[in-house]
């Protein structure tokens, strides 16, 4: 070796033992995995990721011995969750608590949602929404609480006998209360036939005043004609969509409004835990009977979605009582319906992200972005239902799981 050789490699010892010595000082973890699937559309072998400061910083070959070895597991960004109700819940009388109830009850109950979904690999979720959500998100923002990362509308414009004025005020309380975005009924349910409740001029001024308010709007939709208003008012994004037709699917498109159809889990969850809702509001049994009958166009609503050029979906289940934590079984729905599983684990992370304008924060694993990360059993691409396999989760750098322990 020569003597200018022996003084570069010397060099560059240094400089790894100083870097080595950094990583150390400020807490640099790595984590080694077979397969990184980065959330927007590629993917990696043998793949080291480092985190540092509650951030990925690098992305490389794997080399050395990692914090993390995630031998046979797929590494993936962490899981997203557009459409939850994180406080609802079932109650000691094993039914749906829909009344009034101690405030610390209904808290601890939310914490509970947010800690299994969580331990599903789901870092980021976004209620929609009720006043409670606050105290919740609050609570797991200060850094102790466990959950997921959670966003939250604080409730929701629903009224149809509320003026346009009334309205726009019902947004500007939103935001000055401190919501995420803001949830708009714009359709009865779909227990209640689905058919439009809010006049055009109503959407308009709803998603309108959201826009003002530097706020996303978020609209519940299941007659076409009502997916139509929200997508003429430049709604953010249209939710269930259960009655959808093709014309309706072709206006989001056109407009840049993203669609959500909740096709894999609210529905099967509210049939298999008839019993605890029957009797309650419109949970009656002709109620459920429009959930059976809506549960059976869902797949080709979906299917019409896929065929519906440039039409964006989002990842959101409207997860309610019983379906904490069972997230994943609308991603695996979809791909059972014909959605490709990349397109499917996209939806689910850095297109969820960007609906939320988070696509610079989350959603992929990426140099500059939150460590979210989660590692799964088995391979995605292959199958599925390997996202139900959770193994490992990190939120901001601090690990939530790892059943390698
Ligand atoms: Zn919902």
């Amino acid at each position: 070796m020569t003597r200018r050789l022996v003084l570069l490699a010397a060099a560059l010892l240094t400089a790894f033992a100083a870097s080595r010595a950094l990583d150390a000082q400020s807490g640099a973890v790595t984590l080694r995995a077979p397969l990184v699937l980065d959330g927007r559309g590629g993917s990696r072998t043998d793949t080291m990721v480092t985190v540092n400061n509650g951030k990925i910083t690098v992305l490389g070959a794997a080399s050395g011995t990692p914090t993390y070895d995630l031998a046979g597991l797929t590494l993936l960004p962490g899981f997203i969750d557009t459409h939850v109700h994180i406080g609802w819940h079932f109650d000691t009388n094993n039914r749906f608590a829909s009344g009034q109830e101690p405030a610390d009850q209904a808290a601890l109950y939310g914490a509970e949602n947010a800690w299994v979904t969580l331990q599903a690999g789901f870092t980021t979720i976004q209620s929609v929404g009720a006043a409670s959500d606050k105290a919740l998100r609050d609570a797991i923002n200060r850094g102790v609480l466990p959950g997921p990362r959670l966003l939250s509308s604080l409730g929701s414009i629903a009224n149809p006998k509320m003026t346009v004025e009334e309205i726009r005020a019902a947004v500007r309380m939103f935001k000055a209360d401190g919501a995420d975005l803001v949830k708009i009924f714009a359709s009865a349910s779909i227990r209640d036939g689905g058919v439009p409740t809010l006049s055009q001029d109503q959407v308009d001024a709803a998603c309108g005043e959201s826009k003002a308010q530097g706020l996303r709007s978020m609209v519940h939709a299941h007659s076409p004609e009502s997916m139509m208003r929200a997508a003429r008012a430049n709604c953010t994004v249209v939710e269930h969509g259960g009655l959808a037709n093709a014309e309706a699917l072709a206006l989001l498109a056109e407009k840049g409004v993203w669609f959500d159809p909740n096709i894999g889990l609210v529905t099967q969850n509210y049939l298999e835990n008839k019993a605890k809702f029957l009797g309650i509001g419109n949970y009656t049994e002709e109620g459920f009977a429009s959930m059976e009958k809506a549960l059976g166009l869902k797949d080709a609503m979906f299917s019409a979605a896929l065929k519906t050029k440039n039409l964006k979906m989002t990842m959101g289940t409207d997860a309610v009582a019983g379906a904490h934590g069972q997230n994943m079984r609308e991603v695996v729905e979809r791909v059972k319906s014909g959605q490709a599983p990349m397109d499917a684990i996209r939806s689910l992370t850095s297109i969820s992200a960007e609906s939320m304008n988070l696509q610079m924060e989350l959603g992929a694993i990426y140099p500059g972005l939150q460590a979210d990360l989660v590692a799964v059993e088995g391979n995605p691409l292959t199958d599925i239902t390997a996202l139900q396999r959770v193994r490992f989760v990190m939120r901001g750098g601090k690990v939530y799981r790892n059943d390698r322990r």
